[in-house]
């Protein structure tokens, strides 16, 4: 029998329609003849009683410092009493169903607070329960460490729970069900014309969310690609078909677009008289050690620059001054990407890029590009306009 692994966001679960719906779909998959294996985010958003960003004011609201362990064992309840209502209202309508914590699922983490890794998943607990015939519910976003310590893998982990029980199931699909039809060319809520994709490949979805576009997390996404497992993102609230995501999907010249806001430029712009190769390593060096990633790099003989979050700047500016690099700051930035897989050796994308830029005024800082991606620095003020502009420009042919 096959397996479906269906993965329900905060924006499903969160009101009593959402988890209504969500066990619609549910029963439907069972009723087809899946083993069902559904995965649960946390109830809402920030002011519902058992939200994540609630739980966490819980200990913000005492005045001491909070221990990353106890965070985590905290927070670990917001997916954990979903997925037992989930359970609970899956057996109140005859199904059998239970629920289980990351642990209980058997998913082993690295132990890293707050940013846990999945090192591999024991589905054995999983497997009996589905052999007799039970919908089994799992709390996302976390799982135990060989020593015994619940972690939780960060925003957007419960994407990574499915998929990576996907692949320890030689699950048939992965269903990630949220709030819009599918993946759109640019997210709706910055474009109001942006189109859904019936298929994007996983390196395209990946570097679309590595560059800001927030419907799936893209640690999900390598995990799903290293076994070639497909992922369909659907809306829990609409019939629309979704979103596969495969390798099988045609490479575009432009799939889509995605921003990033609250990064600061940073420019050095001599080396102050040092050897510029050794300059070079100093700073980024200067800069990793003390846990600054930076984004953006652009470095000559003369100078450099990059990006920074905002919040890292004034951080990133005093510890440059004192290793001899003076550097000057523009807060208030946003990247704008312009993903493809289609684009790699077509020459003229990037001067088209520019021109339009350029001349609806928009002012680009600093641009790079890899093999399927090109991005600009701009002012967040104009971040809105510039991500219309060339989606509409150049997406809404495809
Ligand atoms: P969930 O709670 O289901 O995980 P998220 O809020 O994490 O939902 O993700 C869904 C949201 O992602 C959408 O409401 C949409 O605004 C946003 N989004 C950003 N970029 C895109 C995109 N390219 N396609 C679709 N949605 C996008
Ligand atoms: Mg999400």
């Amino acid at each position: 029998m096959s397996i479906l692994v269906q993965k329900f966001g905060g924006t499903s679960v969160a009101s009593a329609e959402g988890r209504e719906r969500a066990i619609e779909r549910i029963i439907e998959a069972k009723e087809k003849g899946y083993q069902v294996v559904v995965v649960v985010s946390a109830m809402g958003r920030k002011g519902a009683p058992y939200a994540t960003d609630t739980l966490i004011s819980l200990l913000k609201d005492i005045s001491l410092e909070v221990n990353p362990r106890e965070q985590d064992l905290l927070i670990a309840c917001g997916e954990i009493i979903s997925s037992v209502i989930m359970a609970h209202n899956l057996k109140a309508l005859g199904h059998d169903a239970v629920a289980f914590t990351g642990a209980q699922a058997g998913i082993i983490t690295d132990g890293a607070f707050g940013k846990g890794e999945i090192l591999e998943i024991t589905p054995k607990g999983i497997l009996k329960e589905l052999e007799e015939n039970k919908i089994v519910v799992v709390a996302g976003f976390q799982g135990v460490s060989t020593e015994g310590q619940v972690t939780t893998l960060g925003r957007g982990g419960s994407d990574t729970t499915a998929t990576a029980l996907g692949v320890a199931l030689k699950a048939e699909c992965v269903e990630i069900f949220t709030d819009v039809d599918g993946i759109m060319t640019v997210d709706p809520r910055m474009v109001p014309e942006a189109k859904i994709l019936d298929e994007v490949t996983y390196k395209e979805i990946c570097e679309m969310a590595h560059q800001g576009a927030k419907v799936i997390h893209p640690r999900a996404v390598e995990v799903a690609m290293a076994e070639q497992v497909p992922i369909m993102i659907k809306n829990t609230f609409s019939e629309a078909r979704g979103t596969l995501i495969a390798d099988s999907a045609a490479e575009r010249v432009i799939t889509g677009l995605a921003s990033l806001n609250g990064l600061a430029q940073v420019e050095i712009s001599d080396y102050n008289g040092k050897d510029s190769q050794l300059a070079k390593v100093e700073v980024l060096r200067v800069l990793a050690s003390n846990n600054i990633s930076i984004d953006l790099i652009n470095v000559s003989h003369k100078g450099m620059f990059f990006t920074v979050e905002e919040e890292k700047a004034d951080k990133a500016q005093t510890l440059l001054y004192e290793a001899g690099f003076p550097c000057e700051v523009t807060k208030g930035c946003a990247k704008l990407s312009v993903v493809g897989a289609g684009m790699q050796g077509i020459p003229g994308v990037m001067a088209d890029l520019v021109e339009t830029l350029h001349q609806a005024g928009i002012k680009i800082l600093q641009t790079s590009d890899s093999d399927i991606t090109v991005s600009f620095l701009v002012p967040e003020t104009q971040i809105k306009e510039a991500i219309n502009l060339l989606h509409n420009k150049f997406t809404l042919k495809i």
